[in-house]
């Protein structure tokens, strides 16, 4: 099973789950493509809508608002971080913090595209208290939201923002950032290309210079 199929494969559990499943027998077709077991959304809006009270794991108990994702909702390019933090549960939009303001400067004045023409969304949409990193438990609960997102958006490629990003969404745990960052993997179809997430840069700014040339990768496939 590659890769792409386990993640659908989750995707569908967790639906399940979600719907009050605990076992569920063997199904033949269980891995084949989403949308043919489950109902999924048909529009982003629909999946913010059918989301808004989520409880499917922890999160739900300290936020203040969901942070479900924003932005061109048929992008080529598309941004996932890690989790929303302090200014993204008060106001409910993803990157709108000194983080976020640094990513709107990337995309802005390296890729020369407007923000609003991309789409940003994490990897799970409520905020960890105290800004800690995603449990496992709470990243794979919020995945399947995640992976509908991309479905729907349908961008021709990914840019994982931090080793949290990078890790949940492809499953390759033991690979460090530095590593990585500035590859083209395979997605499913789209290109995903892992860089330091602009919190990381905050504190590290002598790492800009590696994000601007994962940038310029970027900007080459456009
Ligand atoms: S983080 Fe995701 S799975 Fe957890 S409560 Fe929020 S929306 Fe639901």
């Amino acid at each position: 099973m590659t890769s792409i199929q386990k993640i659908h494969l989750l995707h569908k559990l967790y639906k399940y789950r979600a719907l009050g499943y605990e076992y569920i027998a063997y199904e033949h077709n269980l891995t084949s493509k989403p949308g043919t077991i489950s109902q999924p959304s048909a529009t982003l809006d629909a999946l913010a809508h059918s989301i808004r009270n989520c409880h499917l794991c922890p999160l739900s108990k300290s936020r203040k608002n969901i942070v479900f994702g924003e932005g061109n909702q048929r992008a080529d390019l598309m941004f996932i971080g890690e989790a929303p933090g302090a200014t993204e549960d008060e106001t409910g939009r993803p990157f709108v913090g000194l983080a976020g303001q640094l990513l709107t400067k990337i995309i802005e004045n390296v890729l020369h595209v407007k923000r609003s023409e991309v789409y940003v969304a994490n990897i799970v949409k409520c905020r960890p208290k105290n800004n800690r990193v995603p449990t496992l438990e709470e990243a794979d609960a919020c995945r399947p939201f995640l992976m509908e997102q991309i479905e729907l958006v349908k961008p021709r490629i990914i840019v994982a923002l931090g080793s949290t990003s990078y890790h949940h969404l492809t499953g390759e745990f033991d690979t460090k950032i530095s590593q990585i960052r500035g590859s083209v993997i395979d997605f499913g179809g789209a290109k995903l290309i892992p860089t330091y997430h602009p919190s990381f840069l905050l504190r590290n700014p002598s790492a800009k210079r590696d994000v601007y040339h994962d940038m310029l990768k970027v900007k080459s496939l456009l």
